[in-house]
């Protein structure tokens, strides 16, 4: 597999970014050495295609299923605006994050099998599952609060 780094080799960063923008793109998404496990996006979503959208979608939810898929939305990352301490889960404590929504706050356990009791945040948030994410964080009650 060609990686970012190898082409670097032969041409300037410059010279590809410019000149073959699909292709730097594509090897920076794929590059080993430019893999974050902490991007959230990457987790659930493996190459670069766009997703299909099941229409009719609003504007609404595709803006709350964006936000959740990359895990950023206002009740996990209002703290930095804020100053304040991370949100925990009032449950079991741990750091509120939307991967704890999704597969382990117990609080959505009945909520959960809108999108089919995933057992990962790939088939939780994946394309697959686009029109059951905001449906799930309607009846979950984070919709409005993306
Ligand atoms: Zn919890």
């Amino acid at each position: 597999m060609l990686f970012l780094n190898d082409v670097l080799q032969v041409f300037s960063f410059n010279i590809l970014k410019v000149h073959n923008k699909k292709l730097f793109m594509v090897l920076l998404f794929f590059d080993k050495n430019n893999i974050n496990i902490t991007n959230k996006l990457r987790e659930i979503k493996l190459s670069i295609n766009p997703w299909k959208t099941p229409s009719p979608s609003s504007r609404h939810e595709e803006v709350v299923t964006t936000r959740y898929r990359i895990g950023h939305s206002r009740p996990t990352h209002l703290h930095l605006i804020t100053k304040e301490d991370r949100p925990t889960c009032e449950l079991c404590d741990k750091e509120l994050t939307i991967k704890h929504i999704i597969l382990e706050r117990p609080k959505f356990n009945s909520s959960r099998q809108i999108i089919g009791n995933p057992p990962t945040m790939q088939q939780a948030l994946g394309e697959e599952n686009s029109k059951n994410i905001y449906h799930f964080f309607t009846n979950i009650g984070l919709a409005k609060l993306m």
